[in-house]
Order: structure tokens, then sequence, then C-alpha cells
């Protein structure tokens, strides 16, 4: 008899989703929820489970408060993250160290941690919220930067170590966001570049991209929720780029 996997609908699959209390994180949380997921969202505060990701056993903990509540994890999605603008000189390197803890080694964590659920379901998938800046670089970004690049290399592990046992990983690499973290970055652009703040979108945020225009939330939980179907099956080990051309230069 060959090998059947289990039988699941949107109504019983699970998904974690870190980061879930703004953002993107948050987007994703309510499209899985729309689409009929259990969803277990992990942030600082305003969550299901709230937990500081940059401790790698606090990772663990979410996993096991998703399992305890719902008994299997279909989806992990690694979204929480954090940016700092500094010239590498001057970069702290307490900043430096928890930056790697919250956008690498807490999505390894989650992905070490909930391996054998991943496994169980028949269709695990593994989704980390990466970036423009995991394929090109800007000045003033070395810790954002080098964890993001670092998040593809692991999606890439995860998706040959995942493939007998029909996980994939997958790296939604979006340009610019409208969310918290790109508006908190406006006044240190502007004061790292020699800017007004006013002519920190124009000038530095969008500068890269060929389309000017900032991506919302809801494209970045459309990809998720289109990788997350059966429709996406067929993607593993690779950046999907959403980054109105930045990275076709
Ligand atoms: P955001 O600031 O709106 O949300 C990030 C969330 O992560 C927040 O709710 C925050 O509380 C949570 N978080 C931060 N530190 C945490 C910690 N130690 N433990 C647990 N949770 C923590 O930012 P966003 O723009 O929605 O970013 C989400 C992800 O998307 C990040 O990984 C970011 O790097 C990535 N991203 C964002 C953009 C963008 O332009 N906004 C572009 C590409 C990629």
């Amino acid at each position: 008899m060959p090998a059947t996997r289990p039988t699941t609908t949107a109504d019983n699959r699970v998904a974690i989703v870190t980061g879930s209390a703004s953002g993107i994180g948050q987007a994703i949380k309510d499209r899985l929820a729309r689409d009929g997921w259990n969803v277990l969202g992990v942030d600082l505060r305003d969550a299901e489970f709230v937990a500081d990701l940059v401790d790698p056993l606090a990772n663990r903990a979410a996993i096991e408060e998703a399992l305890g509540r719902f008994g299997r994890i279909d989806m992990i999605v690694a979204g929480a993250g954090v940016q700092h603008v500094s010239p590498v000189e001057t970069f702290p390197l307490e900043r430096w160290q928890s930056m790697l803890a919250l956008m690498l080694t807490s999505p390894f964590m989650l992905a070490q941690a909930g391996w054998p659920a991943l496994r169980q379901c028949g269709s695990g998938r593994f989704i980390a919220i990466a970036s423009a800046h995991s394929l090109v670089a800007s000045p003033y970004k070395s810790a954002y930067v080098s964890a993001k690049h670092g998040v593809l290399g692991l999606v890439k592990t995860l998706a040959l170590e995942g493939a007998d046992d029909g996980i994939s990983a997958c790296a939604v690499c979006p340009g610019y966001v409208r969310t918290p973290l790109v508006e908190r970055q406006i006044s240190d652009q502007a004061q790292a570049h020699g800017i007004p703040e006013h002519e920190v979108i124009e000038r530095v945020i969008l500068a890269p991209q060929a389309v000017k225009r900032l991506i919302e939330p809801s494209e970045v939980a459309d990809v998720v929720a289109f990788l997350a179907s059966d429709s996406g099956r067929s993607f593993t080990g690779t950046a999907l780029s959403m980054d109105q051309g930045w990275t076709a230069r």
C-alpha cells in the first residue's frame, strides 16, 4: 500500500505566526484565520503566546504551546523582526547579537523544535518573512542584512532536509512594506544620510525600488496564504521576491 497523507482542511490546520501583533505578522495571522486556520500568534505583547523570541528557549516554548493547544502544527511563519540603522563603526554589539538572535536563531529554533510536528502532518510548511535584504545590502544595516541573508540559507537547508518528509521551506522577500518597522526608521535614516525626515521615504526608502510604492502588509499575507495552499506545494528552497523591481538591477 502506498503511504497516504493525513487528510487536512484549513479548518483543522494549525499555524504559528511570530511577530503577530503588528504589521506583516498581524496581516498574516488575520488572513490565515479568515482562511480557517487555527493560529497561535507569538509576540512580545498582544498575542496568544507572549514571548521574547531573542531567548532561544522561548521559541521551543511557543512550539510546545501550539502542540498543547491544538495537537498539531502544519506551518511555521517566522515573521518577528526589528531594524536598527547605524554605521558599522558604531553599530552596538548588543544590538547585533539580539537582531541575529531574533531574525536568524529564532527561525532556526522554531524549525528545530517544530520539525517532528511538521513531518507528522505530511505537508509541513516553513516560511520565513525574509526581505529584499536577503539578496542585496543597504548601508547602515549590517545586522539586518546579515540576518536576512542568513535566514535564506537556513530556508534552503530546511528545504533539502525536509524534502523526503513533505516539508517545504520558503523565504518571502518583500521590498518596503507599510508597517511601523519602516515608520520607525525614518528619523534614524534622516540622521544617517544627513537629509530631512520628510525626504526619507522618497530619497532613501523607495530609491532602490523600480516601482515607487510601499507594499501593503496584506499583499505579503496573500503570498503566505498561497504558499500555505496546495497550489504552493512546489515552492521550496527558494526566495519569493516581491520587491517592486529592487533586485532586478
Ligand atoms: P513590525 O514592527 O510592524 O512588526 C514586527 C513584530 O515583531 C512586532 O509586533 C514586534 O513586537 C515583534 N517582535 C520584535 N521583537 C520581538 C521579540 N524579541 N520577540 C517577539 N516578537 C518580537 O514590522 P514588520 O514590518 O511587520 O516586520 C515583520 C517582518 O517582515 C520582519 O521580519 C521584517 O524584517 C520583515 N520585513 C519587513 C519589511 C518592511 O518594509 N516593513 C520589508 C521586508 C521584510
